[in-house]
């Protein structure tokens, strides 16, 4: 059944220089020819390639260990301004033919083309979707299983970023009996509501029990990415499940930056308080695949960033040993 879906699978060549995939797509890191290898990126999550030493690795990664404003940061109250959702438009097209699923080495992204985002009288277009694993930002000091990526660039070239946390289902299928309530005096259609838990206005928190059915759809063809540089069709994948999730909650927004070299600054984040959700067969079967690949949680907003802190503190234990 999977298979009429896999189309070609390539093996890149060879790695080339790739710098960004948090911006991949993005001017920031423009993507090669609809068509080309994939990119393999070259800086990693642990050991000397890994976040403690990225701005070793390009001069253009300084901020990385300069700046401080940068993200991911913890989702504590205080730390963001909260954004109705009502104050953003935001469209999906559904992908009915299906759209590429690459490993760049670093994560695993999902083209996504054509989408638009309005806000603070900016529109910005999408152009992919990734995974981190565990999640990067923390919400209000907790990790999650895993976030979902959303990369949307304006014609001026700023980036936006909505972030959603993905928990593990804890119900079997998205096949629940259909349940239907009132709620902001109309009803709401009963797949949008037979698995979600609203708090508040404020501070809502929508909650996905069920595996979320675009996750699914998506992760059913993961096993044919297995290996950084590959690619593979996916199915169609249908985003109105999502964007009506998310559209029922709110926003947790600030100003951070890329979790990725060259962690430019400026980013608009909007982090979700909408939680999709995969099931625990799927999560163990993509764990497998990006194994780990989350920027450790920075420095208050504003604060020295934490790499200055920490070599503060080397210096300081290291004269002793010196004399
Ligand atoms: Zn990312």
């Amino acid at each position: 059944m999977v298979g009429r879906f896999l189309q070609t699978v390539l093996l890149a060549a060879s790695a080339r220089q790739a710098i960004a995939s948090c911006a991949y797509g993005t001017f920031l890191h423009p993507r090669a020819e609809e068509g080309g290898a994939v990119p393999i990126n070259t800086f990693g999550y642990t050991g000397s390639i890994g976040p403690l030493n990225w701005a070793q690795l390009e001069a253009a990664n300084d901020v990385c260990s300069t700046g401080t404003r940068q993200s991911p940061i913890d989702m504590a109250p205080g730390a963001f301004n909260m954004v109705p959702a009502s104050e953003l438009a935001l469209e999906v097209p559904d992908f009915t033919e299906g759209t590429e699923f690459e490993n760049l080495g670093t994560t695993i992204e999902v083209i996504a083309k054509g989408g638009t985002l309005s806000f603070s009288g900016k529109v910005f277009e999408l152009q992919q979707f990734h995974f981190h694993l565990p999640s990067e930002h923390l919400d209000n000091g907790t990790s999650q299983a895993m976030e979902m990526h959303m990369v949307w660039q304006s014609a001026e070239q700023e980036i936006a970023v909505i972030g959603v946390y993905i928990e593990i289902a804890t119900e079997a299928s998205a096949a629940a009996p259909p349940v239907v309530v009132e709620r902001r005096g109309r009803f709401a259609r009963p797949q949008q509501v037979a698995h979600q838990k609203r708090q508040n206005e404020t501070g809502a928190v929508v909650s996905a029990k069920a595996p979320t059915v675009l996750l699914e759809t998506i992760f059913s063809v993961v096993d044919a990415i297995a290996a950084p540089g590959t690619k593979v069709e996916t199915p169609p994948l249908i985003m109105s499940e999502v964007l009506d999730l998310i559209k029922a909650g709110g926003f947790q927004g600030y100003s951070g930056s890329l979790t990725t070299p060259p962690c430019s600054e400026g980013v608009h984040w909007l982090v979700s308080t909408a939680k999709l959700a995969v099931s625990p067969a799927t999560f163990l079967k993509v764990r497998d695949i990006i194994g780990f690949n989350s920027r450790f949680p920075q420095n208050a907003l504003g604060q020295p960033n934490l790499l200055q802190v920490a070599a503060i503190a080397a210096a300081a234990v290291q004269a002793p040993i010196a004399k």
